[in-house]
């Protein structure tokens, strides 16, 4: 039998699904999927500026999210690797941070209907080992980045055990901008410069037809705790973090939308997960 040829081959190919993918998704407004890229197992909340006693659950949820528009599909964040899966938690603990994973994201787009050949961008909340654990696989996708979060991916100060997980972006086409960005130009999805947690860090904006605004956090907060009792990571109450939440709260409160703060395991728990979705 003739191996199928995939759109990632190149323009103007004969495009077949790869076995075993579901349908694309036909959409006429955006459709929201939470995805489950892995789970830190933590415990040191203090490094938040936040006390054992205070966090219901000092370990975090590590979504990724995907954005299915009539006009494109975005991919916001990548999570942890999935050459994670599978392997014991001893073998993965970076940092004080265990790394768990059940399903690799490649085969959850799959479940939706999605290969990384269906991906028009990739934009990622900032470049922490969370968020950035796929990065290479979604490299042939336009990259939507600030111009920030790109000088200090691959600048002199690059962290070297990472840079290896999304060195194909420095090859990737890329969309740089500096402050908020309108994925698809009609204001249903659009990037919020929320910088502090890294100089180049966004939030994910996604107006839906049902649930209303949603805001994901991106690492604007880790714990839900964090945004009760107005707390934050020491170094980060001069790194632009307090008017970056502010930004934010008005934000909300204008677009009358709900911000989910993707570490949170509350949220996480409770959130409907891929192949299911919000609309
Ligand atoms: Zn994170």
């Amino acid at each position: 039998m003739p191996r199928p040829v995939y759109a990632a081959e190149g323009p103007g190919k004969a495009r077949a699904r790869p076995p075993g993918v579901a349908p694309l998704p036909k959409v006429t407004a955006p459709r929201l999927y939470v995805i489950d890229c892995g789970t830190l197992v933590y415990n040191r909340p203090e490094d938040y500026s936040l006390t054992r006693e205070e966090v219901a659950d000092t370990n975090m949820s590590v979504p990724c999210f995907l954005v299915i528009h009539p006009h494109g599909i975005l991919l916001f964040d990548t999570g942890l690797s999935d050459r994670l899966v599978g392997r014991p938690l001893w073998e993965n603990v970076d940092g004080g941070y265990g790394q768990i994973k059940f399903d690799t994201l490649s085969g959850q787009l799959a479940d939706i209907g999605v290969t990384a050949a269906d991906i028009t961008y990739l934009a990622l909340s900032h470049s922490h080992f969370d968020h950035i654990g796929n990065a290479n696989d979604y490299a042939a996708s336009i990259w939507l980045t600030q111009k920030a979060e790109l000088d200090i991916m691959f600048g002199a100060r690059a962290d070297r055990a990472y840079l290896p997980l999304y060195a194909a972006l420095a090859h990737a086409r890329k969309v740089v901008f500096e402050g908020d960005h309108d994925v698809f130009g009609d204001g249903t999805v659009i990037l919020k410069f929320t910088p502090g947690h890294t100089p180049g860090h966004q939030a994910l904006y996604v107006k839906l037809a049902k649930t209303g605004g949603v805001v994901l956090s991106g690492d604007l907060y880790h714990y839900a705790e964090e945004r009760a009792l107005h707390r934050m990571p020491k170094e980060e109450q001069t790194a632009g973090t307090p008017a970056s939440r502010e930004l934010i709260d008005r934000f909300l409160k204008e677009k009358n939308a709900q911000l989910w703060i993707g570490h949170s395991t509350a949220f996480f728990r409770d959130a409907v997960k891929s192949p299911g979705w919000y609309e």
